[in-house]
């Protein structure tokens, strides 16, 4: 059974063509899928519906064995990264990974526990009393990551989290990203316009195309088979 099974989603804005037109994908337990392609195919809102944010007009979006459609993001249990890692930055590193634990009104034994646990996993257990603004970008990145894990979410779904960052930061996010995923074995959906990035970061890469999905492929099968 896949983590994240999209069935023949489709995806309409008004009565135009559609921004996802008829694509199935199935993204497997610990795997890191790729969504890839260039500015307005449609990734973004693909994304949009894993998460909740957006309506699915037809097809089923599976989570494990459950059918999402009509669920609403936060009894979805995935994590979304976002590009600019949202943390309080008046916030410690501490408390910034324990806030979902905290709003979810854990006891304090709990948040003090798994947010050890995350930052140990997370190499930040010597930053915990630091604030984001004192922090690179490699370990802010870290930190958002942390209030995923904390939650123990079924996957994590990162939109174009590397965009805004000069290509030699870029580089190192992308190592560092790829080095934690793996290590976590948590199922990845991530989404980028950039061919480097899916092609180093993914299991496999979903290449799409005005809403339509071209190939789903390794990385390995897509340079021999372009
Ligand atoms: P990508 O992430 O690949 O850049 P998007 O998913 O953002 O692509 O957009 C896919 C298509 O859907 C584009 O043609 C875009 O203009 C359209 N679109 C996206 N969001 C909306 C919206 N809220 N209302 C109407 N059209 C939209
Ligand atoms: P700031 O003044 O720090 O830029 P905003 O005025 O932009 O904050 O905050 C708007 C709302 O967004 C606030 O209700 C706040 O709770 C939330 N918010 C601010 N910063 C973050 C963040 N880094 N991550 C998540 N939510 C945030």
């Amino acid at each position: 059974m896949a983590a994240i099974d999209m069935k023949n989603i489709v995806k309409k804005y008004g009565d135009g063509f559609p921004a996802v037109n008829d694509v199935s994908i199935d993204v497997q337990d610990g795997e890191f899928m790729i969504l890839v392609g260039p500015s307005g195919c449609g990734k973004s809102t693909l994304l949009r519906m894993i998460v909740g944010l957006e309506d699915i007009t037809t097809g089923d979006m599976m989570i494990g064995d459950k059918r999402v459609n009509d669920l609403a993001p936060r009894d979805r249990n995935l994590a979304m990264v976002f590009q600019n890692y949202a943390l309080y930055p008046h916030l410690t590193v501490y408390e910034n990974i324990a806030f979902p634990l905290r709003l979810a009104g854990a006891p304090e034994s709990e948040i003090d526990q798994k947010v050890r646990e995350a930052s140990k996993t997370l190499e930040l257990d010597e930053h915990l009393e630091r604030k984001p603004g004192n922090l690179s970008g490699g370990q802010r990145q870290r930190v958002a990551m942390g209030r995923a894990i904390v939650r123990d979410a079924d996957a994590f779904l990162f939109d174009e989290p590397l965009s805004n960052l000069d290509a030699k930061l870029r580089g190192q996010m992308r190592t560092e990203i790829s080095r934690l995923q793996k290590r976590l074995g948590i199922t990845t959906v991530y989404v980028t316009h950039d061919q480097t990035e899916a092609m180093t970061l993914g299991d496999r890469v979903a290449v799409m195309k005005r809403g339509v999905l071209q190939q789903l492929a390794s990385p390995r099968e897509l340079y021999e088979n372009p």
